[in-house]
Formats: structure tokens, sequence, C-alpha cells
């Protein structure tokens, strides 16, 4: 009887062991999204003032009631992840505008040129979240949605419906009319629906790269929303990482603001980097978005040829005596993927590879997703053909 004891009892201490062991190890070497303070992939720096622009959209500050990262930690992990800049939209407000302005740096060197700290905002509409940039004041309280969009352009800034078919807060007035892009994508909101122990136990015991994979997906309704609006007018397409940090207790935070700002990224095609320039080219639609977790997109291209000019995206081709031009667009890939060219929600050419050239007469959006064994990398705006 004592031997069987002594022999349970070691059973059970070899069973404790290999249960440390297995949770241990992981964290330590492979796992615990949410606590990795690295980066979990690298990409090159920027390219200083070399267009396309890397950035994120779509950020909260502790500016934000439910955000506690302070400016320098934004532009801190801003700078760690390679951006060129940083869009911020705190819940509506931009006080964060002026603390920016009035933040110290030291005297040699002074304020570093990239990440560049750019402030929007994220109103609570009455139908919905959106987010506007390229204003310098928020809009006053009180306005219905259009009324918001109509303010907002006129003050020279664009709109965007964010988080639009969530759960939590989805937009609800589709006869508004006139905002400039659409979320097509929002990091936060791919696992706020999911149920909260199996998202803890993800992010401890996936690695960042599979925590980040795990959410990098398009949700076809989201798209399809997209794609029923480009068939009447021009809306840009945006990817939120919506990153906040909703604790932090003695200096310690619990979720990892970079894993939030390696969700996803927007390349932008500015002539120069500038503030206005940068939010011109992100409102117009001159961007595409990219998981690079699944590759490195900088070198993406997504170009039109018709008359003898060339057109990129966010660009219209002109028709020719009220008929639509023939076009060619052509596609190349730094990396081998999977190209499909769409046009109203339809695949109409692809190749895998890294190049695809099709040829068009019919008017309308046209716009080019790129796959890595069936897994969503990079997404660009449409071009148009009148
Ligand atoms: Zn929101
Ligand atoms: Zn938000």
């Amino acid at each position: 009887m004592k031997e069987d004891r002594g022999l349970s009892q070691s059973i059970s201490w070899i069973h404790l062991f290999c249960l440390l062991f297995s949770v241990v190890c992981p964290l330590f070497f492979n796992g615990c999204a949410f606590l990795i303070r690295r980066p979990s992939y690298s990409v090159k720096a920027p390219a200083g003032a070399e267009s396309p622009f890397r950035g994120v959209y779509h950020i909260h500050s502790e500016f934000s009631s439910d955000s506690k990262a302070s400016l320098r930690q934004v532009l801190k992990t801003g700078e760690k992840s390679k951006l060129d800049f940083v869009l911020l939209t705190d819940h509506n407000n931009m006080r964060a505008k002026e603390a920016y302005e009035l933040m110290k740096w030291p005297a040699e060197g002074g304020r570093p040129k990239q990440p560049l700290l750019i402030t929007g905002i994220e109103i609570s509409a009455p139908d919905g979240h959106m987010t506007a940039f390229g204003i310098s004041e928020p809009p006053p309280k009180g306005m219905n949605s259009q009324d918001l969009i109509d303010w907002i352009h006129q003050k020279g800034g664009y709109l965007v419906l964010a988080h639009p078919i969530c759960q939590r807060r989805p937009w609800t007035n589709w006869e508004i009319q006139g905002f400039d892009g659409l979320e097509v994508y929002n990091f936060a909101h791919t696992f706020y629906p999911e149920n909260k122990l199996t998202l803890t136990l993800k992010a401890m015991l996936f690695t960042p790269k599979m925590f980040l994979k795990h959410y990098q997906k398009i949700n076809p309704s989201w798209r399809q929303k997209w794609d029923e609006l480009l068939m009447t007018e021009k809306v840009s397409a945006f990817a939120a990482n919506d990153a906040h940090l909703h604790w932090k207790w003695l200096g310690i935070a619990p979720e990892s603001y970079i894993l939030q700002f390696q969700s996803v990224n927007h390349y932008v095609f500015s002539e120069v980097f500038e503030e206005r320039a940068l939010l011109e080219a992100l409102g117009e639609g001159r961007s595409f978005f990219a998981f690079e977790t699944r590759g490195e997109a900088r070198d993406f291209q997504f170009r039109a040829e018709a008359g003898g000019k060339e057109f990129s995206m966010g660009e219209e081709v002109p028709g020719s005596r009220g008929e639509p031009a023939t076009v060619r667009f052509l596609v190349s890939v730094p990396q081998d993927g999977e190209l499909r060219l769409l046009h109203r929600g339809e695949i109409i050419a692809q190749a895998e590879g890294r190049a695809l050239t099709h040829s068009v007469e019919k008017p309308g959006a046209y716009r080019v997703e790129v796959y890595k064994k069936d897994k969503p990398w990079i997404i660009s705006n449409p071009i148009y053909v009148e």
C-alpha cells in the first residue's frame, strides 16, 4: 500500500512538472502574444522621404477614456514598428494635438521626424462611430451624421465609417452620403466578439505572429458592403488597428501595444512627407493596406495604362467621347502570391506568382487582392474607370 501511495505521489509530481513545463515553456520561448514587447516581424526602416509611406490608422492614446497609452508610448511603439506616421483617433476629442506640440524633446536631436504623429478623431455619431482627419478642431456636439459629414468636408477633412458591420457598435444609417472611406478591416473588432477565456488562452499560448495571423481575416460581409458601395460611388478602404491599452497598473500593461500596431499597415503614396499631403492621399484612396506577418508589402504596385497615360490607386481613368477607355491593368508584388483583380465584387482575372496584367473596357471600380496560401496579404484601393 505504502509503495502504491509513493508511486501515485511521484506520478502526480511528474504530471505537475509536465504541466508546468508545457505551459511555462511556450510562454517564455514561444507564446504569450499579449505580453510580448518586441516586434513580431521585421520590415525595412522608413525610407526617409521616399513614397510610399508606411503607417497605422485608428490608434487610441491616453486621451481616450478606454486607453492608457501615453503619447510617448505611442511614438515609441511607432518607432519600434518602423512606421512613417501614426494617425491617432481618440474618442470625441483632439487634445493630443496640443499635447504633442507642448511635448519636451532633448536639446540635441529634438523631435524625431518619424513617426509623424497626426491627430484625427473618432466621433460617436448618432448612427455609429466615424473617424475624421484633416480637420483642426473637433466638430460641434449634437449634430446628426449627415451634418457631421458636411461639416468635416467644409473644414477640408475626410471621414471614414468605423467598424461598420461589427457586433458592438455597427453603423446603422446607410442613407447618409458623401463619406470618404469605410473600414474594411478592424483588428480589435475581429476578437471583441470572442469568448474571453478562449481569447486569453490564445493570447497566452500563441506566438505573437500566430496570434496576429489568426485574426488577419477579412470579414466577407464587410468586403461585400464595400463592393456594394463601389458600384455607385468612390469609397476608400481603411484597415484599423483600433489599438487601445485598456489597463495599466504601476506602469505595467497586460496588453501588447506593439502587437496591435503590427496587426495591419497602410502604405500611402504621397509626393512629399508632410501631414496634409499624407492625409489627402489617405482620404482619396492613394493607398493600400497589408498584413505584413505574411511578407513585407512595400514594393506592391497596381497601375493602369490608358491613352498613353498612367494611373494609380485612388485615381480615375477618363473615358473618351462618352465611351469607357480601353484600360490595361498591371499588378506586381515583391514575393510570390495569388493575385486577383476584382470588378463589382467578382474576380475577373487571377494569376499565381509576382505579376498580373489584364485589359478591360467596362467602367467601374477595379481593385486587387493578393493572398498567400489563401490568406489575405494585400488589399488595394480601387482604380476607377469612367
Ligand atoms: Zn469605435
Ligand atoms: Zn476606436
